[in-house]
């Protein structure tokens, strides 16, 4: 018996945690500790434990698909790309589109990114970022002139404020978690502000429940109170800052008394004055926050608020503070690093700079050029096009990722994608997106691959093959590179590994220029930017001036507003969505681990228990919860640990599919949907 341990990164959230795969006979079998990486010293959660459970499972894809006469038939390799690139060089540039993906590896976003805008010549490439944390990266980009987590993991234990705010930290950032426990220990206070008791709130030294929405009038109203007491800090904002009696103007308004505050977001006067002293008077201090303070119509809003608040308190560019933006998915930061977005080539060159235009143009060498130097289409908006302007998208290509799960208002999505003349779908399982696909093709997974992840704290780190893909099934890298020849681009795409990628990679990008495979198999711990190989990595951003043109950070007048829909008499109550410990987004791999699916095997609508006494409605009853755009029956959860008058559902169950009942209202700048605020009613059944 052969027996071997293979160090690699987890594949779920943007921790990044390591762990070693324990191969027998060629075959992945379990997970261990590793202990040597100090973002998780050898811990993991249970997602990261039972990581290998899905990776054998007998509903891999194994071979590529055809559709025909309405049913997949097995193809081959040969079949499948002669069919694609046939279809592929059908269509004029800007009738295609890609969504590259934050589950799979830097290398295979950036050759998804060169496909679509060498190969096909479109400017439309996006992938789910778009859903999480635009508003991060393009709030934060207004705010510090970068659009990314500020400070390191290990950062979090030396705070001495932890406030977190929209962020389930404990559930789906669990090691994390623990730095704020070690934060804890050593003397920090620890505020935690969300409409449910999660187990992030039983950590907490102050808890403020209130109603979702209200983030910026929260923020402004704390601010008002730090000003007041004279608690900010004057020194950062003088030499640090700019516009900050602009802020002033705003935040100092009678709107944002603590009065006026507690009436719209329900928390009460006392605990916000307490936050304020807490805050101003324990620092340096660091905010936590994810999707709770993005996905929202005022997404960028909040986003700037929370940068508001940290330069104010001076709370930036030294340890233990920061704006620390916890990102989703394992590679989200490194896809949107890689130019997987429709703005920007990798390191956030912009697509509409001549200069980075031509450089990218140049160092690719498509002898019939490149896309045109022009935004193309976000995710949101791809799915709102292909309804309201049929005809101008025709042709997609889906690298793993599933929005006919992960997207607002599903049955909106279906519209969208079923006008498609041409789907494409490559992934590791069949998913609610792949069954609407023309083509299939069948992809390693996280265990079958190399490559790197950039994760949460803008740590490059490795991936490392542990066993064979099932089947025929390739490495991501791989199929792109094998289509893009078929294509006739074989010249571009001559990569036999994903080290020679990450090369290519590097010439062209100058944040990851001085990162080789040969230091991060050291390991050594490399945030990025990186410019050099002498360089040791930047864990904290912005330590001696910001990332903006002219050093600055900008202060943001922002006015509250409220959510795009709000409770009325057919809908009275606030519906918001979220994310649980044992799941991992749409649930294409942990509902496909036995431990983690038997553990929660279905979804649930969470209700107050008054709102459930009035609604006549037990713990474990199906109802149908109801919104503008649909309805699903789910069981009910009768509970004290969300406020009355708001509602909440996980979103990973495709049997009582949370998504198809949110709102898919954007964020102007970012385009990023409200999936934590819309109206609902719940019926009895
Ligand atoms: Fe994986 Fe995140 Fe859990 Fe760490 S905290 S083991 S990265 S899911």
């Amino acid at each position: 018996m052969d027996f071997k341990y293979v160090q690699t990164t987890c594949p779920y959230c943007g921790t990044g945690c390591s762990f070693n795969l324990v191969v027998r006979d060629g075959k992945v079998v379990g997970t261990q500790p590793y202990d040597r990486s100090p973002v998780n010293e050898g811990k993991v959660c249970p997602k990261g434990t039972y990581a290998h459970e899905f990776v054998n499972s007998p509903d891999r894809l194994t071979k590529p698909l055809i559709k025909k006469d309405g049913k997949f038939v097995e193809a081959t390799w040969d079949e499948a790309y002669d069919l694609i690139a046939q279809k592929f060089k059908s269509y004029k540039p800007d009738e295609f589109a890609a969504l590259a993906s934050a589950r799979v590896s830097n290398e295979e976003n950036y050759l998804m990114m060169k496909f679509a805008r060498g190969v096909m010549k479109s400017r439309h490439i996006d992938h789910c970022a778009r859903l999480c944390h635009s508003s991060t990266v393009a709030g934060l980009a207004a705010s510090f002139g970068s659009g990314a987590m500020t400070n390191s993991i290990l950062d979090i234990a030396e705070s001495k404020c932890v406030f977190v705010i929209g962020s389930n930290t404990f559930e789906q950032h669990p090691l994390i978690g623990r730095k704020i426990v070690q934060a804890k220990k050593n003397g920090a206070k620890v505020i935690y502000a969300d409409p449910r008791y999660t187990p992030t709130a039983r950590q907490a030294d102050l808890y403020m429940p209130f109603v979702s929405g209200s983030d910026v009038a929260i923020l402004n109203g704390l601010m008002q109170e730090i000003i007041k007491n004279g608690w900010e800090d004057r020194e950062f904002i003088e030499k640090r800052t700019k516009d900050f009696e602009k802020l002033k103007e705003v935040v100092m308004k009678e709107t944002y008394s603590l009065e006026n505050v507690s009436k719209i977001s329900g928390i009460p006067v006392e605990s916000l004055k307490t936050a304020a002293e807490w805050l101003g008077t324990n620092k340096p201090g660091a905010i936590l926050y994810s999707m709770g303070i993005t996905q929202h119509t005022v997404g960028v809003d909040n986003v700037r608020s929370v940068a508001n608040i940290q330069m104010l308190l001076g709370n930036l560019g030294k340890p233990g503070a920061g704006v620390n933006a916890l990102r989703g998915q394992n590679n989200v930061q490194g896809a949107c690093d890689m130019g997987a977005l429709p703005n920007v080539f990798t390191g956030y060159q912009k697509v509409i700079d001549e200069a980075a235009h031509k450089k990218f143009a140049d160092a690719w060498g498509f002898p019939d050029g490149i896309c045109e130097p022009k935004l193309g289409y976000e995710v949101t908006t791809m799915m709102n096009v292909l309804t309201d302007n049929p005809g101008e998208l025709k042709c997609m290509y889906i690298m793993g990722e599933n929005p006919m799960i992960s997207d607002p208002d599903i049955n909106h999505v279906r519209e969208a994608l079923e006008s498609l003349d041409f789907l494409v779908v490559q992934d590791i399982f069949m998913t609610e997106t792949g069954e609407l696909a023309d083509v299939i093709l069948p992809a390693a997974c996280y265990a079958e691959r190399d490559g790197t992840q950039t994760s949460t704290e803008r740590r490059v780190q490795r991936w490392r093959k542990a066993q064979n893909p099932p089947g025929e099934a390739k490495q991501d890298w791989q199929i792109i590179c094998e289509l893009a020849a078929r294509m006739g681009y074989a010249e571009q795409f001559p990569f036999q590994s994903a080290e020679e990628i990450f090369e290519e990679i590097r010439r062209v990008t100058p944040s990851y220029a001085g990162m080789t495979y040969e230091r991060l198999d050291r390991p050594e711990a490399l945030h990025w930017p990186c410019p050099t190989v002498e360089h040791p990595g930047t864990p904290i951003l912005h330590r001696e001036k910001f990332s903006s043109p002219d050093g600055l950070g900008a202060f943001a007048p922002i006015e509250w507003k409220p959510p795009a829909e709000v409770p009325d008499e057919e809908y009275p109550f606030v519906f918001t969505t979220g994310r649980i410990l044992w799941h991992w987004h749409t649930g294409t791999m942990t509902r496909r681990s036995a431990t983690l699916d038997t553990e929660v095997p279905t979804g649930w609508i969470e209700i107050n228990t008054e709102d459930a006494k009035a609604l006549g409605i037990k713990n474990g009853e199906i109802v149908r919860a109801v919104t503008r755009r649909g309805s699903v029956e789910v069981p009910a959860k009768v509970t004290d640990d969300i406020m009355k008058g708001v509602m909440f559902m996980p979103f990973h169950f495709h049997e009582c599919a949370a998504n198809i009942l949110t709102n898919n209202a954007l964020d102007p700048v970012a385009k990023i949907p409200e999936f934590k605020a819309c109206a609902v009613r719940v019926e009895k059944i």
